[in-house]
């Protein structure tokens, strides 16, 4: 569902112009307000926790921040290519107040997960891989697909609660609702995920019979995604909340698509440029006239000059494949291969005879020039 998306300065409360120390430390600030585990009685700190860590994803990261300040919220959507994404706000909060360099943030790291850490991502579906064949021409103009797979997804009967019709949520009896068991080792005392509720300290009295209680069931699901155009062989594109489910209702992992171009019959690509060889007569080659070759977008005419020596190279230019990330368009380079006949007829043969015996050395440039250079490996002995 289309949802009105808050101003990301909005959100952290700062201003347009805020410089990224002014952003973290609003980040902080509210970040520790509206932690899910601060919170497990407000609905909406998930939503809100999540929102801010887009927010700080965004306006930390200058190439985001500036695609933002240009296009709004529309610069991150799936329509948009899937440019950027977002990176997962209990990642983001984790670093924010780990790798903070001790001091203030450190102690509030500590203070707030004193005896759980570890525990963070528990709720959240598993990130999933997904390999797609493409052919060139898809990857040099771009393209829709469609995919099926099969995943763990929100179950139907209990909306992914994994509670039985109308069954309540209580503190898991393992673990007392802390997600995590600690047991003692000699001196030391070991943190362990919960094996019970599996860290998320809640179990449902009455699980549904569907999912037995997880929440999720194993579902095809069929995804669109847009593949840009000049995406490169290896790209990996992320598709936001389209990996696994969570456990009991919790955040959906992302899919990530790898992309792999398929082989072209004619055409070899390096980076935006193309590459194809395309063999001419060598009448053609010494006489000059046109050939037709083969674009991306179907036949073209190259002018062959007279006197065109095998392997030479010609640029078409604007024919290759446009930049994934702007407007800019490679080019085709064409080289054509001189092709001697191999058969000849009586009438054929004769005149080439004719022909050759009209020629002296003055029509052959590149042997000249080679036996002037090499002429000592000639010498007779
Ligand atoms: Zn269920
Ligand atoms: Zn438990």
């Amino acid at each position: 569902m289309p949802k009105t998306k808050r101003d990301y300065y909005e959100v952290l409360g700062v201003a347009r112009g805020a410089s990224s120390e002014e952003v973290k430390r609003a980040y902080r600030k509210l970040a520790v307000k509206f932690h899910p585990d601060k919170n497990p009685d407000d609905p909406h700190a998930e939503e809100k926790f999540k929102e801010l860590g887009e927010a700080y994803d965004v306006l930390m990261d200058a190439d985001k921040r500036a695609a933002y300040d240009r296009f709004g919220h529309a610069a991150f959507e799936q329509g948009g290519g899937f440019r950027g994404g977002f990176h997962d706000p209990f990642d983001i909060f984790r670093e924010v107040f780990s790798g903070g360099g001790g001091g203030i943030a450190g102690n509030i790291f500590e203070t707030f997960f004193g005896g759980m850490a570890g525990g963070q991502d528990r709720q959240r579906g598993a990130d999933l891989r997904y390999d797609m064949q493409i052919t060139l021409e898809e990857a040099a103009f771009g393209t829709e697909k469609e995919i099926e797979v099969q995943k763990l997804d929100i179950c139907d009967k209990c909306k992914g609660s994994g509670a039985e019709g109308g069954s309540r949520t209580v503190n898991c009896p393992v673990c007392g609702g802390r997600g995590q068991v600690v047991s003692s080792r000699g001196f030391f005392q070991v943190s362990q995920t919960c094996p019970r509720c599996r860290g998320v300290g809640q179990v449902v009295e009455k699980p549904c019979r569907q999912c037995e209680g997880d929440g999720r069931v194993e579902k095809a699901s069929r995804i669109k995604l847009k593949i840009p155009a000049g995406i490169t062989d290896g790209s990996r594109l992320r598709s936001s909340r389209n990996g696994e489910a969570g456990i009991r209702g919790g955040p959906q992992g992302d899919l990530y698509v790898v992309v792999h171009i398929q082989e072209h019959k004619i055409f070899q690509r390096d980076e935006d440029n193309l590459y194809c060889e395309v063999p001419i007569p060598f009448t053609l080659a010494t006489l000059g006239g046109e050939v037709p070759v083969p674009t991306l977008e179907g036949k073209a005419n190259l002018k062959v000059p007279a006197g065109t020596q095998s392997a030479q190279m010609f640029k078409l230019r604007g024919k290759g494949i446009v930049h994934v990330n702007g407007h800019e368009r490679g080019d085709l380079l064409v080289r054509v291969l001189v092709e001697v006949p191999t058969k000849l007829n009586a009438e054929q043969r004769a005149k080439l005879q004719e022909f050759a015996e009209l020629c002296g050395d003055e029509n052959t440039p590149l042997r000249k020039s080679f036996f002037e250079r090499a002429k000592e490996f000639f010498r007779d002995v």
